[in-house]
């Protein structure tokens, strides 16, 4: 085909296919480097494809954990609204009923220490002989022991505790809340447990000086 030109422009016919060889690698190259430019461009933008993926799949997580967590704080809100106490109310409520004691507050326990020993006055056999105006002998239940054969003998102790919380049954009417006079308060302590509002006292002092009269009392009975 180029026979005609290579008549005209070519004095050999030869140069011309070598120029036309060379031209053709040329192109090649040429389009070989745009081929793979564009594979480069295709696997980069693969890649960033991927991360954006990877990148909206944590988004989504994230998204949802937020509204998981806002749903949990609207029930919460819901919850405190219908069943939450303000601590300041509860407290000014419950020393109303204590004398002004409340959960939390450090006081000193009375501990008994549950204490006994054989009966000395029947030799524990809960026993005594008795001799009637005529001789004859009887058995008696011992008037000590009352026939327990061991004499309680407590004692008692202070400890320094915490009132943990305090019990009481309420009654609701439609303007007020009043505790229900029929149902004795009743107090619990972090170490000793439900105790007797009178055996723990604010100072270390009170509480002593309870445990020394309750110390008589048991002293005097044996
Ligand atoms: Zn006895």
């Amino acid at each position: 085909m180029f026979s005609d030109m290579d008549d005209m422009y070519f004095t050999n016919p030869s140069e011309a296919d070598s120029v036309i060889d060379e031209a053709t690698d040329r192109l090649r190259d040429l389009i070989k480097d745009d081929v793979k430019c564009v594979i480069d461009a295709y696997n980069k933008a693969l890649r960033e494809k991927d991360n954006l993926e990877s990148d909206i799949a944590r988004l989504n997580w994230e998204k949802q954990r937020i509204e998981d967590d806002i749903e949990a704080a609207k029930i919460k809100a819901e919850d405190a609204k219908n069943n939450y106490i303000p601590s300041v109310y509860i407290n000014k409520f419950v020393s109303k009923y204590t004398n002004g004691y409340g959960p939390g507050d450090k006081v000193w326990a009375v501990i008994r220490d549950f204490n006994s020993h054989p009966c000395t006055f029947c030799d524990a056999t809960g026993y005594v002989s008795a001799k009637m105006d005529d001789g004859t002998e009887f058995r008696a239940i011992c008037p000590k022991c009352n026939g327990r054969r061991t004499v309680q003998n407590d004692k008692y102790y202070v400890s320094p505790d915490k009132i943990e919380c305090v019990n009481m049954k309420l009654n609701f009417t439609k303007n007020e809340v009043s505790e229900n006079c029929w149902e004795p308060l009743s107090i619990v302590l972090a170490k000793a447990g439900g105790i007797d509002p009178e055996r723990f006292f604010r100072t270390e002092a009170e509480a002593q000086a309870k445990a020394d009269e309750l110390n008589k009392k048991e002293r005097e009975k044996s």
